[in-house]
């Protein structure tokens, strides 16, 4: 069945984006505390696909040899997957671009990894000063890429998104059936 893996810096919003998808509570746990999600953890939704809960990357308050470990399940799992259909790349739309998510980004190019954008949060900001971040972001990316990815902008607060991001799954895995 295809997998839809989520990742993204901690704290980023990923366990309540999957809670708001999944509309089910207590599928995905939500959390105020960062780097909370050690494993990898596959949902399956309506017995057609899965989500799968990457770990969060460049948690902090992890030493040095922790990092290395949850980067190499991380790679392992993206690169080995066949069943990876897509990858959510979480941004948190409140930052300006970050060096640690633009590398991660750029490694997946170099992989060739199907992924996609979504910014995460949109609540937590004016109109304006969300465009202004999400164009700042999407400026950073062409200087990598010719085309753009797709993306999303997300409020899990507001379920802001959702219809969205479940349309783009339907259409791929419909795509796979035929
Ligand atoms: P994770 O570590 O990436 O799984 O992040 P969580 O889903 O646990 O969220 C981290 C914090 O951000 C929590 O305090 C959430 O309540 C908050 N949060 C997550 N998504 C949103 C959102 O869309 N809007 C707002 N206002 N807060 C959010």
């Amino acid at each position: 069945l295809p997998e839809y893996a989520f990742i993204g810096r901690s704290n980023v919003g990923k366990s309540s984006l999957i809670n708001m998808l999944t509309n089910r509570k207590g599928l995905a746990m939500t959390s105020a505390k960062p780097g909370k999600t050690m494993l990898i953890n596959h949902f399956l939704i309506n017995e057609e696909w899965y989500i799968v809960d990457l770990p969060g990357y460049g948690y902090a308050k992890r030493n040095q040899k922790g990092q290395q470990q949850i980067k190499t399940i991380i790679e392992d799992y993206i690169l080995e997957r066949t069943a990876m259909t897509n990858l959510f790349v979480l941004i948190d739309c409140r930052l300006s671009p970050q060096q640690i998510d633009l590398e991660f980004i750029e490694w997946l190019g170099e992989n060739n990894i199907p992924f996609s954008i979504v910014f995460t949060k949109g609540d937590k900001l004016t109109k304006n000063k969300l465009d202004s971040n999400v164009e700042a972001f999407l400026n950073e990316l062409k200087k990598q890429w010719e085309e753009l990815p797709p993306y999303f902008i997300t409020s899990s607060e507001k379920r802001m998104g959702r219809d969205e991001m479940l349309n783009y799954i339907e259409q791929i895995n419909e795509t796979l059936k035929k």
